[in-house]
C-alpha cells in the first residue's frame, strides 16, 4: 500500500453537465442519457457527459456548413494566425490542461504535460500550411505551351472520433490539418474523459475561430454512427480498438468517404545480448508502465535473445517492483489508475487467464490498493514463461501487463512482431548496426523504436501502423494529413 499525499491541487473538484459547442457557442444537447464521468483515482463522479442524439449531430454538421464557405475562401496566411493565437493560449494553460487530462484520465501529470506537448506541436506544424500546402507545376507539361498544376483544396466537413488514453492529443492530430487547409471540424470525444475538450474548446473560441469551424459534440458509439453516416460529413478520422476501427472504416468507406482508422496493438521490445542493459531495463519501464500500460505505443511483449533473458527479467522485474503507484497529481508517483472499474476488472481478468494458462505470474498487481484513493488500480505486472499460442501472448491488454518470452535468435524475434496481427510499433536495444537494420527492414510494424521504447513520431512525421492497427493508407500527422484532408485539383492551362 502506498500513500499519497491528501488532497492535491485539482482544477475544480467537479465540471457538471458537460455542453456541446456548436456554432461558436455552448448548448445543451437534446441527449435525453446521460453518463456519469468518474475520476479514475477517486472513483469521484466529477462530471455527467450527454450522449448527443442524431439530431445534436446534425445541428454540428449543419453549422459546420454554413462556416465552410468563408472559411475556405478565409487566406491560408490568416487561418495560420488564428493557429499561431490558439498556440500561444494552449502555452498559457498547458498545466491546467494538464492536471484536467489527470483528473478525467488518470495518467500522471508528467505523462500529461508531455501529452499537451505533442497537441502543442501540431498546432505550430499546421501553422505552416501556407508552405505545407503548396501544390506543385510544370512548364510545358501537357505540350510546347501548355502547363500543368496541382491544385490543394479542401473538401468540407470532417469528423474526428478518438479514445480515451489520449483525451487531447489524439484529435490534435487531425483537426488542425484538417482546419488549417480550408476543411471545417466536428469532435467526438471519448465518453470516458471527455472534460479536458471542454478547456480546449474553451481555448478554441478564445483563438477566435470563427462559428462553426471548429465544433464538439460529445457522446459515444451511436453519435460517432450520426457522424459516420451523416451525408454532408465528406470525410472520418478515427482511433480507438482495432474492431471498432475496423467496422468505422468499412462503414464510411461503404458510403464513399474518406476514412483512417488507428487501432489496437500489441507491441514487442526486443533485446538483444549486446544491449546495455540498464538503459535499455529503464527505457522499457517507461514503455510498458507509462500511462498504466494504456498507450497504443506500450511495450506489452518482451522478448530477451539469446542469453540475455536470465538478467534481463530480474532487473526489469526488480525495476518494475519499484514504481510507485497513486493518483498522478502526486509528482511523486510514476504509475496512475486505469481509466474504470470495468477496465481494472478486464486487466485482472487477462493476469487470472494467463496464470491459467499457464504463464508465471512473476510481479502480481492485482491486490494492489492505493491509501486514501479507493479508484481503478492495478499495480505493476509481469507474466513469464508464455507462450505464443497462450491468449495473454495475442490479445491487446492496454494495461500495466507485460508478458516474457525467450527467443534464441533475432529472427525469432522478428517472427514474433510479424506474426502478430497488430503492427503499430516494435523496438530494438542493441548496440549492433547489423541488427538494428535487420530489425528495421525485416519488422512488419509502422513505427520501429532503435534503443527507443516508444516509438511516438512527432507532429510533422506521419504516425505509422500497420495490420489490423491501422485501415486506411494516409495516416495521422504530417504530410500525410495534408494529403487526407485535401482534394488534388489538376489545372491544365494554353494562352493563345
Ligand atoms: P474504443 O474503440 O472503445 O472507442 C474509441 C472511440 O470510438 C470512442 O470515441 C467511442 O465512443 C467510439 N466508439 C466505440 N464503439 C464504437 C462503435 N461500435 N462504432 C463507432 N464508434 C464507436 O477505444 P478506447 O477504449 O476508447 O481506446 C483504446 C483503444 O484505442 C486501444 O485499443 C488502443 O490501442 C487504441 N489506440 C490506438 C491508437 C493508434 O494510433 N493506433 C492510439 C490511441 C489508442
Amino acid at each position: 500500500m502506498v500513500r499519497s499525499p491528501t488532497p492535491l491541487p485539482e482544477v475544480k473538484s467537479h465540471y457538471g453537465d458537460l455542453q456541446n459547442y456548436i456554432d461558436g457557442v455552448w448548448r445543451s444537447p437534446e441527449a435525453a442519457e446521460w453518463l456519469d464521468d468518474p475520476n479514475p483515482a477517486t472513483g469521484r463522479i466529477i462530471a455527467r457527459v450527454p450522449l448527443s442524439t442524431r439530431e445534436d449531430v446534425d445541428v454540428a454538421v449543419q453549422a459546420a456548413l454554413r462556416a465552410w464557405d468563408a472559411w475556405r475562401e478565409t487566406p491560408p496566411l490568416d487561418r495560420a494566425r488564428t493557429f499561431f493565437a490558439l498556440r500561444d493560449l494552449m502555452e498559457r494553460h498547458a498545466e491546467d490542461l494538464s492536471r484536467v487530462v489527470v483528473q478525467d484520465m488518470g495518467k500522471t501529470v508528467d505523462e500529461a504535460r508531455g501529452e499537451v506537448r505533442r497537441a502543442i506541436e501540431n498546432v505550430e506544424v499546421a501553422a505552416g500550411i501556407p508552405s505545407l500546402m503548396m501544390g506543385y507545376n510544370l512548364e510545358d507539361g501537357a505540350a510546347k505551351g501548355i502547363d500543368e498544376e496541382v491544385l490543394y483544396q479542401p473538401v468540407g466537413v470532417f469528423a474526428g472520433i478518438s479514445p480515451f488514453n489520449f483525451p487531447v492529443m489524439v484529435q490534435f492530430w487531425f483537426w488542425p490539418y484538417a482546419v488549417a487547409t480550408g476543411n471545417v471540424w466536428i469532435a467526438k470525444p471519448s465518453e470516458q474523459d471527455p472534460i479536458p475538450s471542454q478547456l480546449v474548446f474553451d481555448l478554441i473560441h478564445r483563438a477566435g475561430f470563427p462559428a462553426g469551424v471548429v465544433n464538439l459534440v460529445h457522446g459515444a458509439k451511436d453519435t460517432a454512427n450520426a457522424l459516420i453516416d451523416h451525408p454532408d460529413v465528406r470525410g472520418i478520422s478515427f482511433v480507438g480498438s482495432s474492431a471498432t476501427a475496423k467496422a468505422v472504416y468499412a462503414r464510411a468507406a461503404a458510403a464513399g468517404k474518406r476514412v483512417q482508422c488507428g487501432g489496437g496493438a500489441k507491441n514487442v521490445l526486443v533485446v538483444m545480448p549486446d544491449a546495455k542493459l540498464d538503459t535499455a531495463v529503464s527505457n522499457m519501464i517507461a514503455s510498458c508502465y507509462g500511462c498504466a500500460g494504456e498507450r497504443c505505443l506500450a511495450g506489452s511483449v518482451v522478448v530477451g535473445v539469446g542469453g540475455v533473458h536470465e538478467a534481463l527479467r530480474k532487473t526489469f522485474g526488480e525495476a518494475a517492483s519499484k514504481l510507485k503507484v497513486g493518483y498522478g497529481l502526486d509528482e511523486t508517483v510514476r504509475m496512475g489508475p486505469v481509466i474504470s472499474s470495468a477496465h481494472r476488472d478486464r486487466v485482472v481478468g487477462f493476469i487470472n487467464r494467463g496464470e491459467a494458462e499457464g504463464a508465471r505470474v512473476a510481479l502480481d498487481g492485482r491486490q494492489l490498493r492505493v491509501r486514501d484513493y479507493p479508484g481503478y488500480f492495478v499495480g505493476p505486472t509481469v507474466l513469464d514463461d508464455v507462450r505464443a499460442d497462450m491468449g495473454v501472448a495475442q490479445a491487446e491488454i492496454f494495461g500495466p501487463v507485460v508478458t516474457f518470452f525467450e527467443a534464441d535468435r533475432l529472427d525469432d524475434a522478428i517472427e514474433t512482431v510479424n506474426r502478430s496481427p497488430y503492427g503499430n510499433a516494435a523496438t530494438i536495444y542493441t548496440s549492433s548496426g547489423k541488427a538494428a537494420r535487420d530489425f528495421r527492414h525485416h519488422a512488419r510494424a509502422g513505427n520501429i523504436g532503435i534503443n527507443v521504447g516508444v516509438a511516438a513520431p512527432v507532429a510533422y512525421f506521419p504516425f505509422g501502423g500497420t495490420k489490423d492497427s491501422f485501415f486506411g493508407d494516409l495516416h495521422p500527422q504530417g504530410r500525410d494529413a495534408i494529403r487526407f484532408f485535401t482534394e488534388s485539383k489538376v489545372v491544365i492551362t494554353r494562352w493563345l
